[in-house]
């Protein structure tokens, strides 16, 4: 597996087949992530969103991607911390549901926001972790996926992806 970790907008991924979507349970636009992709876009995503959602915490489902430069969006519905349990649990299911999807579809590239951690409250040091053993455990299971992309929005977060990606993977 190739790994990558890029500061940056997770909306403007063009090389990359299937972004991930921070996502909340009606599968529509909102702030942070999911303000960014569903503006790029555009109002086909929110329809195609009323038609698979409410959607649980750990849970990820597929749509197409309509105006951003990918093929797929990805949306994951991350716990938000304190109110959704086991938060570990529910946190490392988005990475797994979104691999799995991967699969299904046979996508190489895939590229992933820090999942709950704005609006949703996760504490990022201990939400990087979750993700990255996740995706540690599941990834030798796969045929199709080549790249993972990490997508962080500050350099403080990018930083600190950095080095827990040198340490973890
Ligand atoms: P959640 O509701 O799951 O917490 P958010 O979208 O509020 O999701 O934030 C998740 C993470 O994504 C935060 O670390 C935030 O700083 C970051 N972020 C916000 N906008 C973008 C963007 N356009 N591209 C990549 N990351 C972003």
């Amino acid at each position: 597996m190739n790994y990558e970790c890029v500061q940056g907008d997770i909306s403007k991924q063009k090389d990359i087949e299937a972004i991930v979507n921070a996502a909340n349970a009606r599968l529509q636009s909102g702030g942070g992530v999911a303000g960014a992709i569903h503006r790029q876009a555009g109002p086909e995503l929110a329809k195609a969103g009323q038609e698979l959602a409410p959607i649980e915490p750990g849970q990820a489902v597929i749509t197409n991607a309509f105006n951003l430069p990918n093929d797929y969006v990805i949306h994951c519905l991350g716990p938000v911390y304190g109110r959704d349990e086991p938060a570990d649990q529910l946190l490392a299911d988005c990475y797994r549901n979104a691999l799995d999807l991967t699969e299904k579809h046979k996508i190489e590239s895939i590229a992933f926001p820090a999942i709950s951690t704005g609006a949703f409250g996760f504490p990022f040091e201990q939400a990087t972790d979750i993700a990255l053993n996740s995706l540690a455990e599941h990834v030798s299971k796969l045929s199709h996926l080549k790249t993972i992309r990490f997508v962080l929005f500050s350099d403080e977060d990018y930083q600190h992806y950095q080095n827990a990606l040198a340490k973890t993977l």
